[in-house]
């Protein structure tokens, strides 16, 4: 059976409950919701029922129902326990021509209560038909976090703007681009951070602007470190209103997947020795798409303001005078601890953490080695794995201990990912012979030890002996010994 929605407007309506338990209470507070002018049958009502009544916001019968009620009600619900009670109210409403909706009772009912999510003036409404009402309350959990709260003030800002945009704007078609770039854009972005009165003065701004072409925007997205379940839901946002993506190649297929499925997808991506775009490429196609009067979203691996070169595309389009917006990430080294249980900070190992990186040459000159090579705080490495026997070298030299425990995390939060453990002394070796590529991150410290007893992700640490694991984890979870090849060490010690 098929249903019918509709929406109804019940203010200054009667509207006749009968039952007085804790569910005719939910449905009464909806109906008063709807300004319903509501009447409750039952000899015992809740206490919240019994407030009601003697706020004169509901009328109470305690008689036992009568049919001949029904008379003046626009709809009736019956909520009792008792299934011939809600037969008998269902049948004569039926005859009366009256809608009845029998609480938990699809078959009894002439309408459902859908699931709703409240976005006043937008409602959302989702019925299964009565079939599976688990399904549609579940779907409406997601929407709910899918559909941020200033979607209201959103609704209720466009219809003050209406007649402006409908006469601006005599073409349908440009009229619904505008309303598109009214409701994803800046003006939305700033409701969503409860400043209605600067979301006003944007959206009049855009309206003042139309007249001289329209106008695209960016949203710097951090994409997290390729677990699609680390992108945050106001990612997740962005991608569902992307005209295009410019994506960097560390962006997993699994997070692009989720992106609008006619968005053009551009990769920009920078593969080690491999530039496919230039960093003023990317800024050209940032400008060009944006001028076009499309919505860009430059998605980027990690953070896009931890070694992402996020500020740098600010501040040109900051300089084309393009709106733009940021949406943070999970930063590789932050995701990479949590994926291989090595907590940044410890109150007995670390009290700070630094984010380091030593990808070139310049970096590396202008690294404070010294005070990288202090004990008691953490390091966070990101760079190519090539640089891991300079990086080896130079914290020795600046007499950070031999013995400092290191985990590698390759692939971090990937199905794929890989942990290698080890001390300072044999960090370049095992990182050769586990032959560990990019991307990886290096965690340095005295917490780096904690990844053979709290890793909990993909396959136990290579570098931990069979025996500290059977000792961490009581049991015999096997690690394959590689053996380090005789030629590989040669390669090391000779630089
Ligand atoms: N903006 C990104 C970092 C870009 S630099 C962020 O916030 O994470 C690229 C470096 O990040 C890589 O060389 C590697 O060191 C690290 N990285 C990124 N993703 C990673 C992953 N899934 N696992 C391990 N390291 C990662």
């Amino acid at each position: 059976m098929k249903l019918y929605p509709l929406f109804v407007d019940l203010s200054h309506r009667a509207v006749l409950v009968v039952g007085g338990g804790a569910v005719a209470e939910r449905k009464i507070a909806a109906l008063l919701g709807a300004q319903a002018q509501v009447t409750v049958n039952a000899p015992e009502l809740t206490p919240q029922l019994q407030r009601w009544v003697k706020e004169g916001r509901i009328a109470q019968r305690r008689e036992a129902f009568r049919g001949d009620w029904l008379e003046r009600v626009w709809l009736v619900v019956a909520a009792t326990s008792d299934r011939e009670t809600n037969r008998l109210v269902a049948t004569l409403a039926g005859l009366q021509r009256i809608f009845v909706n029998v609480v938990d009772d699809a078959e009894l009912s002439s309408f459902h209560v859908p699931a709703v999510i409240d976005r006043a003036p937008l409602t959302i409404a989702i019925s299964s038909g009565g079939d599976a009402p688990m399904l549609a309350r579940l779907l409406r959990e997601r929407l709910e976090t899918l559909l941020d709260h200033s979607l209201g003030a959103l609704a209720t800002l466009a219809a003050g703007l209406r007649k402006r945009i409908r006469a601006r704007f005599p073409d349908m078609a440009a009229r619904r681009g505008f309303y598109e770039s009214l409701f994803s854009g800046p003006v939305a972005a700033l409701l969503r951070q409860g400043r209605p009165d600067a979301a006003r003065a944007a959206a009049e701004q855009a309206l003042a602007a139309a007249a001289t072409g329209s106008s695209g925007s960016v949203v710097l997205v951090g994409a997290g470190p390729g677990d699609p379940g680390l992108l945050t839901l106001r990612a997740l946002r962005a991608l569902n209103e992307a005209d295009v993506i410019l994506h960097d190649r560390l962006v997993g297929a699994g997070v692009l997947e989720l992106a609008r499925r006619d968005a053009e997808r551009i990769e920009v991506g920078k593969q080690a020795g491999q530039h496919h775009t230039t960093q003023d490429g990317i800024h050209a196609l940032l400008l060009q798409h944006a001028r076009a009067g499309r919505r860009v979203v430059r998605l980027k691996g990690g953070d896009p303001f931890v070694f992402g070169r996020g500020g740098e595309e600010l501040e040109f389009l900051r300089a084309h005078a393009i709106p733009y917006e940021v949406v943070p990430g999970i930063t590789a080294a932050v995701a990479c601890a949590a994926y291989a249980g090595v907590p940044l900070t410890h109150r007995d190992h670390a009290q700070s953490v630094r984010f380091v990186t030593a990808h070139c040459q310049s970096s590396r000159d202008t690294l404070d080695w010294a005070a990288l090579a202090q004990e008691r705080q953490t390091l966070a490495v990101y760079m190519g794995v090539a640089e891991l026997g300079v990086l080896q070298a130079r914290l020795l030299e600046h007499g950070r201990a031999a013995s400092t425990p290191f985990a590698l995390i390759e692939n971090g939060s990937r199905p794929e990912q890989r942990v290698v453990t080890g001390t300072l002394g044999n960090l370049a070796e095992r990182a050769l012979v586990h032959a560990v590529r990019s991307p990886a991150l290096l965690i340095l410290g005295e917490v780096a030890a904690l990844a053979s007893t709290l890793g909990w992700f993909g396959a136990p640490p290579l570098g931990a002996t069979v025996h500290d694991i059977r000792d961490a984890a009581g049991d015999r979870r096997a690690v394959a010994a590689v053996p380090v090849r005789a030629d590989m060490l040669a390669a090391i010690h000779r630089g």
